[in-house]
């Protein structure tokens, strides 16, 4: 096949601009002039000290991230990011106590980590349900946390956040993996925000991560020395070798989006393609049954059953075929929840959503009884 023919609704890694790509391709043999690959650049050269320099500066742009904030580049992923928050964080008060607001799988898994570290206290009443955010009256948040943490989107169960949660002063954590640069937000209510890159930033093995400075310094002693944010803000995120490559695709996506509107050009391309998905469920009297409710439904990673709540396997086996048929991939839902989960980041452009918009129309009224 060929790349115009196919459009990639993947949850991640996910889909990259195509300028982006070209411009990869071009650097791969030769970097600017330098006669070698791009990832063949020393971290330590000038050359890649450019690319990073810019990379944070465009990510500072986009985001309006203050000066009292430190911008990270590290490996090891949002799994990473589990273990490094609670090791960096846990100390900050005394009872080594950090909240944890779970409504997805991954939120799930941060708790269960942070837990080798410290005492996590739960905010939310325990589900494995995953389809709603409790109001605040069900919120139990401990007096003495260190942090409270949250997911904003939870990828595999669409659950989004859409307000910020109000900690009276205690910082907050954020994982934004999955929709970091869809929509504007003010980053001085943060503690630490984190990113993987592999969706709404770049290609796999670069995790952002953006800290408040007075936060850093307070590691647990035993923090792994790669992880501690102390040591990877004092060496610029060179103490080891960073994923030079990924910072490099990364900085060319940050530049597409420069490009591109910014964050508020793709806030509107979130909502418009997002609304689009969404009005066909909803108008389909139960065909479509997207199990999330409406005040928490993700922008960016929308699951659904087909035939009915608990889905038909012979229709959703036949939607995922005949999308494939079509050029659209990547729509199996995650294998815990089942059924079908469409993907929308950044570079899924509105036109290619239309295009599954209309292929669900078509699949609704061919099947419907
Ligand atoms: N957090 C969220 C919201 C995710 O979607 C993912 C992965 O998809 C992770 C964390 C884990 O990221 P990684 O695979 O980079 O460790």
């Amino acid at each position: 096949k060929e790349r115009h023919e196919v459009i990639n609704f993947s949850p991640g890694p996910a889909k990259l601009p195509c300028q982006v790509l070209m411009q990869a391709q071009k650097d791969l043999t030769n970097y600017n002039g330098t006669g070698v690959s791009v990832m063949e650049l020393s971290h330590r050269s000038q050359d890649f000290n450019k690319i990073l320099t810019a990379a944070e500066n465009d990510l500072r742009d986009l985001l309006d991230i203050p000066s009292n904030y430190k911008v990270l580049f590290l490996q090891g992923g949002g799994t990473g990011q589990f273990s490094a928050v609670a090791c960096n964080l846990m100390n900050l008060r005394e009872g080594q106590t950090a909240d944890y607001f779970v409504t997805g799988c991954w939120s799930a898994k941060a708790a269960k980590e942070a837990e080798k570290f410290g005492k996590v206290n739960y905010v939310l009443p325990k589900s494995n349900k995953y389809t709603s955010i409790p109001d605040k009256s069900e919120w139990n948040l401990s007096p003495d946390a260190s942090y409270v943490y949250y997911c904003d989107n939870e990828t595999v169960h669409g659950v989004e956040f859409q307000f910020i949660p109000d900690t009276k002063g205690v910082p907050l954590v954020c994982d934004m993996s999955s929709n970091i640069l869809t929509r504007k937000f003010d980053v001085n209510k943060f503690g630490v925000i984190f990113a993987g890159a592999q969706k709404n930033i770049g290609c796999a093995g670069c995790t952002v991560v953006i800290i408040r400075e007075d936060l850093i310094g307070q590691q647990m002693s035993n923090t792994p020395t790669v992880f501690c944010y102390k040591t990877q803000v004092g060496n610029n995120s060179l103490y080891n070798t960073p994923p030079t490559y990924s910072i490099y695709i990364m900085g060319l996506v940050f530049r597409w989006k420069k490009e591109h509107g910014g964050v508020e050009a793709m806030e509107d391309n979130s909502k418009q393609k997002s609304d689009m998905i969404y009005k066909i469920v909803n108008n389909s009297s139960g065909f479509f049954v997207c199990p999330v409710d409406k005040k928490c439904r993700s922008r960016t990673n929308i699951p659904f059953r087909i035939g009915s709540q608990d889905g038909c396997d012979v229709l959703e086996k036949k939607f995922i075929d005949e999308a494939a048929e079509k050029g659209m991939i990547q729509l199996k839902g995650h294998r815990s929840v089942g059924g079908i989960r469409v993907s929308l980041y950044n570079a899924v452009t509105v036109k290619e959503t239309q295009y599954l918009a209309e292929f669900m129309e078509d699949f609704l009224a061919k099947h419907r009884n």
